[in-house]
């Protein structure tokens, strides 16, 4: 189309992060509302690589049909190497910021939040996409309730080589143990597994309303929380807390060894899940 860049006007910074900053845009002729996500194209090579994965993934995603990946619907790019993506505006923000603001989630809730983040992930994995960054802030939900998938700053397309270099990008806190032990927890296995382990941390802080590998208002220790993650039990809900279905649901995510987790198109008809709809 013949869209451009200066067609749009900012009006309010949504977020901004190490991938850049985004904005909430207008159309100024026919006054649509969009999310515009400026990302700086930087010498740094990780950064470069980072920018160069994010653009091809965005380029398959702009021809996806997935109500649950928020919609991409144009990526620009400037001739000193800047990207501007412009996305659909998710007016709910980050599920991160909704659990500041509204407390904890309930289990029906959740059970509709995750399977709306499961079709996501069954739609990426089946285009051989690994997230690889799933965690509450890169969850956008609207008004309507609808939960998407959004930034894939950091996810890998499968089939390529593995760059050791890059293997460590992402949030470590949401990392499954074979992202930090492959020989160990299977790390070649399949990447996917990789994604369903932050889910389930993802599922149970939203829950709890704390980061299930912390106690509540404990600070982030990153040497001790990879010990945690590679060396210690997975996370479970504490005694007493959540039912039956839940707790064996969040089991199914966090198997540390990646060849026994389920997938996402198998966490779809677990209990938990399928009972509630
Ligand atoms: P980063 O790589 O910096 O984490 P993100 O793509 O996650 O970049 O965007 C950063 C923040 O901007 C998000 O956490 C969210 O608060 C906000 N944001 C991003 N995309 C949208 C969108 N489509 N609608 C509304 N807010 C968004
Ligand atoms: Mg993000």
């Amino acid at each position: 189309s013949s869209l451009s860049l200066s067609d749009f006007t900012k009006l309010t910074v949504l977020g901004s992060g190490s991938g850049g900053t985004v904005y909430k845009v207008t159309h100024k002729q026919n006054g649509g509302v969009y999310a515009l996500k400026l990302i700086s194209s930087d010498p740094n090579p990780t950064h470069l690589r980072q920018l160069c994965r994010e653009k091809e993934i965005l380029r398959r995603m702009i021809s996806s049909d997935s109500p649950y990946i928020v919609r991409c619907h144009r990526v620009f790019e400037k001739s000193d190497g800047d990207l501007a993506i412009l996305m659909e505006h998710m007016d709910g923000g980050t599920l991160d910021h909704t659990l500041k603001k509204e407390g904890t989630f309930s289990e029906p809730l959740l059970a509709n939040v995750a399977y709306q983040i499961l079709n996501g992930l069954k739609y990426l994995h089946s285009h051989k996409i690994v997230h690889r960054d799933i965690k509450p802030s890169n969850l956008l939900v609207n008004s309507k309730w609808e939960v998407k998938i959004s930034d894939f700053g950091v996810g890998r397309i499968m089939g390529r080589t593995l760059d050791p270099c890059n293997s460590y990008v992402g949030t470590c806190a949401y990392m499954s143990p074979e992202r930090f032990d492959p020989d160990t927890y299977g790390g070649n296995y399949n990447g996917y597994a990789a994604d369903i382990w932050s889910l389930g941390l993802t599922l149970m802080e939203l829950y709890l309303g704390y980061f299930p590998f912390l106690l509540p208002g404990q600070r982030p220790d990153w040497a001790a929380l990879m010990c945690a993650i590679c060396f210690g039990d997975p996370p479970t809900l504490p005694e007493g807390r959540g039912s039956e279905d839940f707790r064996s649901f969040v089991s199914c995510c966090l198997q540390k060894e990646a060849a026994q987790r389920w997938s996402a198109a198998q966490l779809l008809s677990h209990p938990f899940i399928s009972k509630s709809r």
